[in-house]
């Protein structure tokens, strides 16, 4: 299968669950997730039609940035925030904020670059140990500290993987409970830097079911690029 069949395909469920859920195709956003693929194969989807890229590390985007078209990048991956200088400029949102310090960190940069940066509230919604992201309970309380301190700095919304489930359909539950906490937020409509807009979950395993509980920006590698080779990470 080719990359560009590939998206077809993908977005064509996309729009499925979209519709299921009483939006519009393009109401959800596709983040082709590209760590760990090169240059070539990025452009490719792009000249497919893909608007925005994900990747999860500094380094991949600092080494494929200039290779790459011209479009958006989101960082989807944990964040140290000693990287966070490197990137500031490089791209449009940052997924993964889930404490007072990297946000601090990411407005200060922002405020040195003379720029507004977008950033979504990672909840670590399945409560576990391996996972990065605020506890869902503690997310009003970082997300009121981050409008306080953080001029600099809009929340857009919110991020969250889901657990890893063989049957996707037993996500529902955690996409519906970050949904219920979007809403909160986008119902209210914007307040100073806090302008909901977002709700970026689901993957390759689980994008149908976060759709149809409500997401509107997926974040998909593998089901468009294929499987990624983790022995070549050291290239
Ligand atoms: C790798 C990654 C994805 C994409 O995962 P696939 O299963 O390949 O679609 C999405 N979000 C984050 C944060 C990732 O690191």
């Amino acid at each position: 299968m080719s990359i560009r069949s590939n998206i077809e395909y993908v977005n064509e469920l996309k729009a499925k669950a979209a519709e299921k859920s009483g939006r519009k195709p393009e109401d959800v956003l596709l983040v082709a997730v590209t760590k760990l693929h090169e240059a070539d194969e990025m452009n490719e989807a792009i000249d497919a039609g893909v608007t925005d890229i994900g990747e999860n590390k500094v380094q991949e985007i600092l080494r494929k940035y200039d290779d790459v078209k011209p479009v958006r990048w989101h960082l989807i991956g944990h964040l140290q925030t000693n990287k966070v200088k490197s990137v500031i400029d490089k791209v449009c949102m940052i997924h993964s904020v889930d404490s007072l310090h990297l946000a601090k960190e990411i407005n200060k940069r922002a405020s040195q670059a003379g720029l507004v940066m977008d950033i979504l509230i990672q909840v670590n919604i399945g409560d576990e140990e391996s996972k990065f992201g605020v506890e869902y309970d503690d997310a009003d309380a970082l997300i009121q500290d981050i409008a306080e301190t953080c001029p600099n700095v809009r929340v857009k919304g919110l991020m969250c993987v889901a657990p890893y489930e063989e049957d996707p359909e037993n996500a529902r539950p955690y996409f519906a409970k970050m949904k219920k906490l979007y809403d909160s937020y986008a119902e209210k409509g914007p307040d100073g830097n806090i302008d909901f807009q977002w709700l970026s979950m689901g993957m390759t395993n689980d994008f149908v079911q976060a759709v149809e509980e409500g997401s509107n920006m997926i974040r998909v590698g593998t089901a468009i690029f294929g499987a990624r080779d983790y022995r070549s990470e050291e290239k």
